[in-house]
């Protein structure tokens, strides 16, 4: 379905839980979180039915999005559901890799195409650091069995992050060489709790490029994806830069987005919201016609790159990227 700026709406990014088994120190505060109860958050079933309904309105794609969603209970076999709806044409995952060694082989046998793949650096010290108490391995662990069982291309998310990872640029650029992954580095976004802190720390994606110079532009598969592609010569595979900052690309955004706690998010950038848990639980409203509301209302675009823009309120573990 198109919103009324024209732009064709065929993606929808769910986050299914709001749990996480890390603290990433832009997205979490790192005191913790107040745990929803399990009655805030919607059931598989209903999430099921939120994309079924979606399906009659051209979406087409699917990622499924968290806090971390490898630790919802009952993950795989929604994602077997889904992957075997007609109208679906890709289901995808964003993680954090560190429960990948055991459900990699479940999560391709149900149908999952690939995986994205949060790593903001190489250094297990760092690592830990940044997550407050992830383990690098684990990741690189997860890496090697999303590669094993075929759900490639892996893509690794990298949020660059000044004073941590700059120095490492350079690193991630050159797994690119020998194999076939593709590194994204995501602008970081000042959202929620976080938001003092990702704006202290900001740097431009620009930096990747002055630091990279054999990089050369390469044409995007997905013309819809927020990434612009750049190759070494030669490499195996691409360098993503995701700039929401520094260049908006909000022009070709085909994204709603739906909450755990069951609200559509027209923009990421926006508090403004549709409930549709209470829509669907207290049966007092069409379902499509929430959805249809939900793209139609989709903002031109964000201001975030303004200067006195305010960050949203809710919490990035809460919407899922
Ligand atoms: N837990 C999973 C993971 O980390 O991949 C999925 C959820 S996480 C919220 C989704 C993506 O959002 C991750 O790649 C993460 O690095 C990114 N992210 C979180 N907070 C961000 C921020 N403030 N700015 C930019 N990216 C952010
Ligand atoms: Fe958890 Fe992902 Fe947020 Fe890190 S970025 S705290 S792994 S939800």
């Amino acid at each position: 379905m198109k919103d009324k700026h024209n732009r064709n709406i065929s993606y929808i990014r769910i986050s299914v839980t709001d749990r996480c088994n890390l603290r990433c120190s832009y997205c979490m505060p790192q005191e913790g979180i107040i745990k929803k109860q399990h009655s805030e958050v919607l059931s598989l079933e209903e999430i099921y039915q939120v994309v079924h309904a979606c399906t009659f309105l051209g979406i087409s794609k699917v990622r499924i999005t968290g806090g971390e969603p490898l630790i919802r209970k009952g993950l795989v076999s929604l994602i077997e559901k889904l992957s075997k709806l007609e109208q679906i044409k890709e289901v995808a995952l964003t993680t954090n890799g560190i429960l990948l060694p055991k459900y990699a082989k479940e999560l391709k046998e149900a149908g999952l195409k690939r995986v994205n793949i949060s790593l903001d650096t190489l250094n297990s010290d760092k690592y830990r650091e940044i997550t407050s108490f992830g383990k690098l391995q684990d990741v690189l662990a997860g890496i090697e069995a999303a590669k094993k069982v075929g759900l490639t291309p892996v893509k690794l998310n990298t949020v660059l992050i000044g004073c941590f990872n700059d120095e490492e640029i350079e690193d991630f650029v050159k797994l690119t060489i020998d194999e076939p992954i593709d590194v994204r580095f995501i602008e970081l976004m000042p959202i929620g709790q976080a938001a003092g802190w990702a704006k202290s720390r900001f740097i431009p994606n620009t930096t990747v490029l002055d630091k990279c110079s054999d990089l050369a532009p390469v044409e995007s598969i997905d013309a819809s994806s927020p990434a612009k592609y750049y190759r070494l010569p030669n490499a195996k595979g691409r360098v993503g830069l995701i700039n929401p900052i520094s260049h908006g690309f909000c022009a070709d955004c085909n994204r709603i987005r739906l909450t755990a706690d069951g609200k559509l998010k027209p923009c990421l950038h926006s508090d403004d919201e549709i409930d549709i848990k209470t829509l669907m639980r207290e049966k007092n409203g069409s379902l499509e016609d929430a959805i249809k509301e939900a793209i139609y209302s989709k903002p031109l675009q964000h201001e975030l790159n303004q200067k006195d823009s305010k960050p949203i309120d809710r919490d990035m573990f809460r919407i899922g990227g």
